[in-house]
């Protein structure tokens, strides 16, 4: 049974907005070295200045990036229901808080690239899991991309992947909608609880 719902930030809770490959590129990232991983190897200033260009795209994205369809009114109806949410990002902090500000979010628990290693590794999850006294089996991590795969798979949480349209996704249960959610993870509506879809709803017309 789902007791809690993890969700990655740029991309599920957001649409995506940072090109990661032109930022790789800014920050000269080699191919298949993941970018905290080469940063955390820079020294000195090179490491200084390649942290502003990160901390600076993501704070421009968290700024400027639109709510992904569905995704308050998701985040609302779980915490209706009694399941525990929390908010897995890579982000820095300060982006972070950003996001759950300007659109209001709820969320049990936020959890940042300052709290623990980065996904692909499991911490961010495990370290979710323990915060909110949660089972791996008892959580499901909802992200969309392969980090998010791999993090849940390592902290044994099941995940389901949002897709984005013309990119290829993982092997991994999917959803093109956060809408279809609640149903891939078989937690039944109160009929007083559907709520029209669509962008111009989210959030309202709740019945707790
Ligand atoms: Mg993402």
């Amino acid at each position: 049974m789902i007791r809690g719902v993890f969700f990655d930030m740029d991309g599920t809770i957001t649409e995506p907005l940072i090109d990661w490959r032109a930022l790789r590129g800014r920050v000269g990232v080699p191919e298949g070295v993941a970018i905290m991983a080469h940063i955390e190897g820079l020294e000195g200033e090179a490491r200084q200045a390649a942290e502003a260009v990160l901390e600076a795209e993501e704070t421009r994205a968290a700024a400027s990036a639109a709510l992904n369809p569905g995704a308050a009114r998701l985040v609302t109806r779980l915490r209706h229901r009694g399941i525990r949410t929390a908010l897995i990002t890579n982000n820095h902090r300060q982006a972070m808080h950003l996001v759950v500000q300007r659109f209001g979010l709820d969320f049990d628990l936020l959890l940042c690239r300052e709290d623990a290693p980065l996904k692909p590794a499991p911490d961010l999850v495990l370290l979710a899991l323990t915060r909110l006294g949660l089972l791996p089996a008892e959580a499901c991590f909802i992200g969309d991309g392969t980090y998010d795969l791999l993090a849940s798979q390592g902290a044994g949480v099941r995940y389901v992947h949002l897709l984005h349209p013309g990119v290829t996704p993982p092997a991994a249960e999917l959803i093109s909608h956060l809408d279809d959610a609640w149903e891939r993870l078989g937690l039944e509506p109160r009929a007083a609880e559907q709520v029209p879809r669509g962008s111009e709803s989210d959030g309202q017309g709740l019945v707790p």
